[in-house]
């Protein structure tokens, strides 16, 4: 089963990939968090895709594309793969789709999760993350704290806040490439007839930890 989650920045998509990747046992592919770690380890992608993330920016296609083709090919990803912040756009879409089409899979799920504005900045500058690069556990000092301040629960490692999340320039950047290059992709899979769109807010208290739950059931359940 190939599930995509879709999505603004600080709506919880990590943290609903992770769940369900936990409970139905498909890897969770973060495209992101792939960036972040050959950034730590200064490889010749991570110099090459940090120029465009420091500044809030997509990183090309050229780069992006056959990076995530590549990890599809690995064995843990036979039955299927979370993809959490791929594609990105139409391009990357039409892109996976003729990936998939090779092996002869499909997209079988979106996960399109919409949080009010209001509360994505807040989510945004609040989100810290584990610096233990095979850990990468996510927490929110507001909304799930770690048990220690600054430690990770998971692995002990220290926390640390994501350079383009603690910069407002950034922020805006990334968001306004949502807008305008991401969220057609709702569309284009509600065409495809896959979507599922849902609320995370607190507002209607209902995080993403709920909504991993029920789509869990689901998935169990058929
Ligand atoms: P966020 O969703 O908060 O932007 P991610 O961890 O998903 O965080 O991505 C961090 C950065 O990595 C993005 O701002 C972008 O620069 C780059 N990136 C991640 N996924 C892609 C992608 N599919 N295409 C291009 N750039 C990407
Ligand atoms: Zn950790």
């Amino acid at each position: 089963m190939n599930i995509i989650m879709l999505g603004a920045q600080g709506t919880g998509k990590g943290t609903v990939a992770g769940l369900i990747s936990g409970e139905i046992g498909i890897p969770q592919i973060s495209t992101g968090d792939i960036f972040r770690k050959n950034i730590s380890e200064q490889t010749p992608l991570g110099i090459e895709a940090d120029k465009y993330i420091s500044k809030g920016n997509l990183v090309p296609d050229e780069i992006t594309v056959p990076m995530v083709k590549d990890r599809l090919t690995w064995e843990d990803a036979k039955n299927g793969v979370i993809l959490d912040g791929f594609p990105r756009t139409i391009e990357q879409a039409e892109k996976l789709d003729e990936i998939l089409a090779e092996k002869g899979e499909k997209v079988d799920l979106v996960i399109n999760l919409t949080t009010p504005k209001e509360e994505i900045i807040d989510r945004m500058l609040t989100r810290r993350v584990c610096t233990n690069q095979e850990c990468k556990a996510t927490y929110n000092i507001k909304l799930h704290p770690p048990v220690k301040e600054g430690i990770c629960d998971k692995c002990g490692a220290p926390l640390k806040q994501r350079a383009d999340d603690s910069d407002p320039e950034a922020i805006k950047r990334r968001l306004e490439i949502y807008e305008e290059k991401t969220s057609p992709l709702v569309q284009y899979y509600e065409k495809q007839g896959v979507l599922r769109t849902e609320t995370v807010s607190l507002s209607i208290n209902r995080m993403g930890k709920d909504v991993a739950t029920d789509i869990v059931k689901e998935i169990r359940g058929k």
